[in-house]
């Protein structure tokens, strides 16, 4: 067909394939229930959409602009990282990129060379493997479980360590399991990077969304040694219900910094004036929009846990941040549903959604056979709707 091999080799992305079928049943008809993809069913706050609305009457938005992103953004993220994450950093570190997943994409391609390796600590999410890949380099996938936390340690880095390590990709709060490392781990292994002249690349996109106990920390803030080769990659679009805005960035050391934008220079020019307008004001505005979602998700997260822990199969680990329940379904493999034997959790996901009408997206996704990712950024009465038909299903 002359598709290019890199887009043969690829995968869609499974956590957009499962919303976009959720969405698709709903739309003929179907009562499905998406559990799908981690995307806040909030509005924007009315600031933020009144800031863009003022935007997009002005002319100066209606032009090109800088493609590393507008200036009084890459202000006010650079001021958002320093009092956030802890670590001093200046707007010429910072290039806005058409949300999260873009700007991993622009950190992947200026870092990576083929041949390199980044070591990738599984359960993962589904775009860093695939985007490691296209950058030519090898993913070098570390496994965690329910029993160690979904957390590394230094001691399992150091194994899996080679000449050929470039980076290491850490995330917490975790996507897909909502795992939060303590400070000292995180400490730990940022020190452990520095020794070892290993890149970090951090996610910190989950950074507000964190619950009971647990705290926040910042790799670079708590490991200074390893600020100088740490890349901290971030973005409106959980903190503040903005999804559909795709606005996120990526502050690096500043060569680096300067490497993104050339590439974005080439390949998409600016971010939309009008989103990064509302993103200036969702950074620089009022942020009680903020804790008053965070509290519903950590209401909604206590009901999932509970509701699924009650399941006879299931076994659930309490999450600690984002928005996301990853409970294993081992106990539930091999037994027979609706006339069908299910033997892995693709198959579980396939037939939730033909007899419980509910889409989460399985394990395999995120390199985690046997377990399933179900977002709990979904309204109240679905969510009591939705857990209720899984147990039903599987009781
Ligand atoms: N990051 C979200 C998720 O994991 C949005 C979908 C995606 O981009 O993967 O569901």
């Amino acid at each position: 067909m002359g598709l290019a091999r890199r887009i043969r080799d690829m995968e869609e992305s499974p956590t957009l394939a499962v919303t976009a079928k959720a969405k698709a049943l709903r739309a003929a008809g179907e009562p499905v229930i998406g559990f799908g993809a981690g995307e806040p069913d909030f509005p924007t706050p009315d600031h933020v959409v009144e800031a863009a609305q003022r935007a997009a009457s002005d002319p100066v938005n209606h032009r090109y602009s800088a493609a590393a992103g507008l200036p009084a953004l890459r202000e006010a993220i650079a001021a958002d990282t320093t009092r956030s994450s802890g670590t001093e950093v200046t707007p010429e570190q910072v290039v806005v990129a058409n949300g999260g997943k873009h700007a991993l994409y622009n950190i992947f391609m200026a870092l990576l060379d083929p041949g390199d390796e980044v070591l990738l600590p599984a359960p993962y999410w589904v775009s860093y493997p695939e985007q490691v890949r296209l950058a030519g380099a090898e993913p070098v996938v570390l496994p965690t479980t329910t029993e160690d936390g979904f957390q590394v340690d230094v001691d399992q880095l150091e194994a899996a360590r080679t000449d050929r390590t470039k980076a290491l990709i850490f995330v917490s709060p975790s996507n897909p399991t909502g795992a939060v490392y303590p400070s000292e781990a995180t400490a730990a292994i940022g020190a452990w990077a520095a020794e070892h002249g290993i890149w970090v690349v951090t996610d910190e996109i989950y950074q507000h969304l964190v619950y009971g106990g647990a705290s926040f920390s910042s790799l670079p803030a708590v490991a200074p040694d390893a600020a100088p080769r740490t890349i901290i990659t971030s973005g409106v679009a959980k903190t503040y219900a903005m999804t559909g805005w795709r606005v996120g960035w990526a502050v690096a050391p500043r060569e680096l910094a300067a490497g993104m934008a050339k590439l974005q220079s080439q390949v998409t020019s600016n971010v939309c004036n009008v989103a990064q307008a509302a993103a200036v004001a969702a950074l620089t505005g009022p942020q009680d929009a903020v804790e008053d979602m965070r509290r519903a998700f950590d209401r909604r997260r206590r009901l999932a846990v509970e509701r699924l822990a009650a399941i006879d199969g299931v076994e659930v680990a309490e999450p600690e941040g984002a928005f996301y329940v990853f409970p294993s379904f081992e106990g539930v493999l091999g037994r027979e549903l609706g006339g069908r034997r299910i033997d892995d959790t693709l198959e579980l996901a396939e037939v939730l959604l033909e007899q419980a009408k509910v889409a989460v997206v399985p394990g395999e996704a995120f390199g985690a056979p046997g377990y399933a990712r179900l977002s709990y950024a979904l309204g109240d009465a679905d969510l009591e709707e939705g857990l209720g038909r899984i147990a039903d299903v599987l009781g």
